[in-house]
């Protein structure tokens, strides 16, 4: 019993009968990783790297990226650390793409569409995260924020290989991508979903809007609905489906996470501890079960009934 007390607070993620759903954080910077290490991350599963690029009006060098980047890796030695290529524009504006004159951000050039205009951020980018992860020993895992077609995929893919990189993946944050994870997955090796944004584009609800917050709940139907269709492509390509927005951090959602296929959570540190215990409460079946009945519900609260 003591064993398994342990197992609950520090071991990796696991459902009461065994199935692994790896529990990783988020980080902005090597300032997090001590948070990560002491919450027994099992790697990072979002590294933000916007933090770099914020508040000045140039593009910061190569080097001074390879170096932001290696403090992670080397940290990481022996672990997976996904990071995300430059998620700009909407509400992480960059002074230096000057993108002010959008009318509606948030449905403008952000995330990998700034590559369209810029390729040579992005080249520049891989290319410093290549170097960075060099022999740092990283389990050094690269995708895309905002991807939206299967050509944007490929593209992103075949970058990321040039770069030297072997994983590369994008991230589900548009509805039209989650529908196509099937074919998104022919082209990459993981995906990742990004539940606020998914949420915003899902209900065409402000993901900065408070008064919206019912619309932007995770235990929407709808949002758990799309998410399963990534599990299930998932499942049947044998590649990795993670989540790495602010739902993967509700404890209470964490088995119907895992029973829609989702294989590794990532969420803020603080939060690990809650996910861990939660989904060591349940055997996978359950899991299934629980996913089945929050996505058939016809709300939102009648979805969170079926957990407790
Ligand atoms: C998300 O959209 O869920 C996500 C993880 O990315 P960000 O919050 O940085 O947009
Ligand atoms: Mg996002």
């Amino acid at each position: 019993a003591e064993n398994r007390v342990m197992t609950e607070i520090s071991g990796p993620g696991r459902t009461s009968d065994g199935h692994a759903v790896k529990l990783l954080a988020n980080v902005g910077s090597a300032k997090n990783v001590p948070a990560a290490d002491q919450a027994h991350a099992e790697g990072i599963g979002l590294f933000r790297t916007e933090l770099l690029f914020l508040d000045r009006t140039s593009e910061p060098s190569r080097d001074e990226q390879i170096t932001a980047y290696r403090e992670v890796f080397r940290a990481m030695a022996g672990r997976r650390v996904v990071i995300r290529t430059l998620d700009a524009g909407a509400d992480k504006p960059l002074p230096f793409l000057h993108q002010e004159g959008e009318p509606n951000p948030a449905l403008g050039v952000r995330g990998l569409r700034v590559a369209r205009q810029r390729p040579q951020v992005l080249t520049t980018q891989l290319a410093a995260i290549a170097a960075a992860a060099g022999d740092t020993g990283a389990d050094v895992w690269v995708m895309a924020p905002m991807v939206s077609t299967l050509a944007e995929a490929t593209e992103f893919a075949a970058a990321v290989h040039e770069a030297g990189l072997p994983r590369a993946g994008v991230m589900i944050e548009v509805p039209a991508a989650a529908l196509r994870a099937a074919d998104l997955l022919r082209v990459v090796d993981f995906l990742s979903i990004g539940t606020n944004d998914l949420s915003q584009y899902t209900f065409a609800a402000d993901r900065m809007c408070g008064d919206l917050a019912e619309l932007l709940d995770y235990w929407q139907p709808a949002l758990l609905q799309l998410v399963g269709i990534c599990g299930e492509a998932g499942r049947a390509a044998g590649k990795p489906i993670g989540v790495c927005g602010e739902a993967a951090a509700d404890a209470a959602l964490a088995p119907v996470l895992a029973g829609l296929g989702v294989s590794s959570l990532s969420m803020s540190p603080r939060a690990l501890s809650g996910v861990r215990a939660s989904l060591a409460r349940y055997s996978y079946a359950e899991c299934r079960r629980l996913a089945e009945l929050a996505v058939a519900a016809p709300d939102a609260a009648t979805a969170r009934k079926v957990v407790s």
